[in-house]
């Protein structure tokens, strides 16, 4: 699925049609955004040991949420994955929330849509074939304070530049934390927004969409 698509689906659209000059304002945010952002990926793939009900990566993180096992259930190893745009995308929606609210509504739809995207190029650019979803700190079972550990299991820190405040947000703001299985053959999992803890004030689902990639 392209970045535009993605965007504008983040944005509410769902496919009626798109005045032209809107259209064109769209475009031109996608080519500022790509232009403006640093984008830093790290990651880690470790081999998942199962012992009584429990899994066991060799690395200090406790993946033994309800959720976790469920999304690894069927997969061999587990990547730990960080990404981030860097401070230029935060520093430039800084300056469109003062200037020009509209960019920066579609910049902040654009720049959820290419942080997905570079996970994605990543994903695709390894030697695997069959992924889980990307689960995320925040969703289903697992705690935000999870972020902490997979920072620190990736040093994200010192290899991409991406940290924590003390209240759980990410800094730089545009950036995500993921697991994800690496299975043998199609896990054949969805996501869904059940169990979500945010779902009661979701922003997403306001605009009548999710916060995901919507599979067939
Ligand atoms: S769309 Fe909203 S409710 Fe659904 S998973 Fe994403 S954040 Fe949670």
């Amino acid at each position: 699925m392209s970045i535009k698509s993605e965007a504008l689906r983040y944005l509410g659209h769902s496919g009626q049609s798109i005045p032209e000059d809107q259209m064109q304002l769209v475009d031109a945010v996608i080519e500022e955004t790509i232009a403006v952002a640093e984008p830093k990926t790290v990651h880690r793939i470790f081999s998942i040991e199962r012992r009584d009900d429990s899994i066991y990566i060799p690395a200090e993180i406790d993946l033994n949420t309800k959720d976790i096992k469920h999304l690894l259930a069927q997969s061999r190893d587990v990547m730990l994955i960080g990404a981030t745009l860097g401070l230029s995308i935060d520093r430039k929606l800084r300056y469109y929330s003062k200037t020009d609210a509209t960019r920066m509504i579609i910049m902040d739809a654009v720049a959820s849509a290419l942080i997905e995207d570079v996970c994605d190029t990543l994903q695709a650019s390894l030697p695997f074939e069959h992924y889980t979803f990307r689960f995320s700190p925040g969703y289903g079972d697992v705690p935000l304070t999870m972020q902490k550990d997979l920072l620190r299991v990736l040093e994200a820190g010192k290899r991409i530049g991406l940290s924590l405040t003390s209240s759980l947000l990410m800094v730089p703001q545009k950036s995500i934390t993921g697991i994800v299985g690496i299975g043998e053959k199609d896990m054949q999992l969805k996501r869904s927004c059940d169990g979500c803890k945010l779902m009661d004030h979701c922003e997403y689902r306001k605009k009548g969409t999710v916060c995901y990639k919507i599979t067939s």
